[in-house]
């Protein structure tokens, strides 16, 4: 027997409709990158979604081609995201900050047809056009050119109908290790991933909402605020471009109330008010993630009222993973313990599965007790099944993929990341967490930077080494380090050597690259 209800096709068209038919007049503002500003709102995206799913078939793009932005986050982009699904293509979100051998490698992997592009990223064009052979056209989104384009259809367009298993997005993780691999999202998964944001305690969004998002939408689809903002009918606000001033000024003059980025954004919006002797915007909500947040960061912005969102997630998992709202005990929590909790990477949203097995033989399960660590897996309808392209899948037989990363459960249910496998530290048999120790350096006043890597030791196998970036201008010592590090981590972790440095350094996504920092001190022998 069968049950009764109807069918519904979960396709990311669904929500732009909703959106333009429940919320049509909340506005969309963008502050372009030569400062001008325009507004539409949820039906001028859809009109102009409309448009370019009749451009790109004018063109001859065919359901599943792929279609690349180059792209900065703005309400054209937000409008490509809908109209190349719209017209059963793939939207390929290229992040302009890869380096030139990566972008030649995603484009061709992704053998993209169309790219749409910022003007900002001119030159990228123009460099990597010889060794992009796939793409036919190009189109750029500013001076007026992908206004003209879509302005020459009519928007009397239909959705192209499909399965809602049919691709929509394509995304590449920025590969710390061999070539970026690609992560093919479907209209279901995408569309459950983003009822899954709105749940009160991921991005808890009310009509009222005010959101301008600073995480990329090419880095990791934005972790489906477009999608989620356009079910919940919120107004969002853009910035082209990512400067502490304009988004503290955008943020005060558009009453934003909630916001997402990686640390560093808050990082040097902290140093933007600061030196400007202004206060930090009054934000109702901010999600963090990426990175992990630091105790101080998450400290500041709720002695500034702001709920703090710690979120942890991967491009393989569209991304939301865990987000850490307040928990049921919130109330009786006190200030400390809410930012100790606050600093860990929150629970799991409903929808995906987490465990941790042990690291050496991962098919042991291990418990969730809040001291055992071991390596992560998920699972859940938005979590990657198989690379773009790949001949195998990217999962255990039993459905779980591996997160690459270190992490404790408590026991109820917090995720407390401790590592990445590639980092965590064997010394002796025992494992140490070069990422506990970086965020013990970076209490320290003086320290601007830490990041900690494991050095061959001819007894230990490997120890801990870590390298510090000085705050300008500060006196500090290796031995002011360990001083500070002593009461904060079991003796046997203390690093047998401090090095200080000019710079770490990062991904194409702003974090530490450990590689990179392994590469560059190959030749770095521990004295025994
Ligand atoms: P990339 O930035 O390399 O493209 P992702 O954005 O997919 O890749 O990065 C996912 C990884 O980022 C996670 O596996 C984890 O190691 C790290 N990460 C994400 N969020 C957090 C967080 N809140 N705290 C600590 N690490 C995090």
């Amino acid at each position: 027997m069968s049950g009764a209800m109807q069918d519904w096709t979960m396709r990311v068209t669904a929500v732009l409709d909703h959106a333009a038919r429940e919320a049509g007049q909340r506005e969309i503002v963008t502050r372009w990158a030569d400062g001008s500003e325009t507004r539409t709102n949820w039906i001028g995206i859809r009109r102009d979604a409309l448009k370019m799913a009749q451009a790109l078939i004018a063109l001859g793009v065919k359901e599943g081609d792929r279609v690349a932005s180059l792209a900065m986050n703005h309400s054209r982009h937000l409008v490509s995201w809908y109209g190349v699904a719209g017209m059963g293509g793939v939207l390929h979100t290229i992040n302009p900050r890869l380096f030139d051998d990566q972008l030649e490698y995603i484009a061709n992997h992704a053998e993209d047809r169309v790219l749409i592009y910022d003007a900002a990223f001119q030159s990228i064009v123009d460099r990597m056009k010889p060794l992009w052979p796939s793409i036919e056209h190009y189109i750029c989104f500013d001076n007026g050119e992908f206004e003209a384009w879509i302005g020459q259809q009519d928007g009397d367009f239909e959705w192209v109908e499909g399965s809602e298993r049919d691709p929509c997005m394509l995304c590449y993780t920025s590969g710390t290790t061999g070539n970026p691999k690609g992560v093919l999202y479907e209209h279901r998964s995408t569309v459950l991933h983003a009822i899954a944001g709105l749940q009160p305690s991921a991005f808890n969004f009310s009509p009222s909402s005010v959101m301008l998002p600073v995480v990329p939408m090419f880095h990791a689809a934005s972790w489906g605020l477009p999608y989620s903002g356009a079910m919940a009918g919120i107004k969002f606000v853009f910035s082209a471009v990512n400067d502490p001033a304009i988004l503290d000024e955008l943020m005060k003059r558009e009453g934003v109330t909630d916001s997402a980025g990686v640390p560093t954004v808050w990082l040097a919006h902290f140093q933007y008010c600061d030196a400007q002797g202004i206060d930090l915007p009054a934000l109702k909500a901010a999600t963090i993630g990426g990175s992990a947040a630091p105790k101080f960061m998450i400290e500041r912005l709720m002695k500034n009222g702001t709920r703090v969102q710690h979120a942890w997630g991967m491009t393989e998992t569209s991304p939301i993973g865990t987000v850490g709202g307040p928990t049921w005990d919130w109330e009786h929590l006190s200030f400390d313990e809410k930012v100790a909790k606050t600093a860990m990477q929150g629970r799991p949203v409903f929808g995906v599965e987490l465990r941790i097995v042990d690291l050496d033989d991962m098919s042991t399960a291990l418990p969730r007790n809040g001291t055992t660590s071991g390596a992560l897996q998920i699972r859940g309808p938005w979590v990657i099944k198989r690379y773009f392209k790949a001949e195998q899948d990217a999962t255990t037989a039993d459905g779980w993929f591996d997160t690459g990363d270190v992490a404790i459960i408590h026991p109820d249910g917090t995720l407390q990341l401790t590592d990445r496998t590639k980092d965590v530290i064997k010394s002796g048999g025992e494992w140490i967490s070069s990422v506990e120790l970086e965020n013990a350096a970076v209490g320290h006043p003086s320290v601007a930077e830490a990041a900690c890597i494991g050095m061959y030791h001819p007894k230990w196998d490997e120890r801990p080494v870590l390298f510090v970036v000085k705050k300008e201008g500060a006196a500090l010592s290796a031995s002011d380090v360990i001083d500070h590090l002593k009461p904060l981590i079991a003796k046997w972790w203390l690093p047998d050597a401090i090095e200080f440095v000019d710079d770490i350094p990062h991904t194409a996504t702003g974090k530490i690259s450990k590689k990179d920092l392994r590469e560059r001190f190959s030749d770095y022998r521990l004295a025994e």
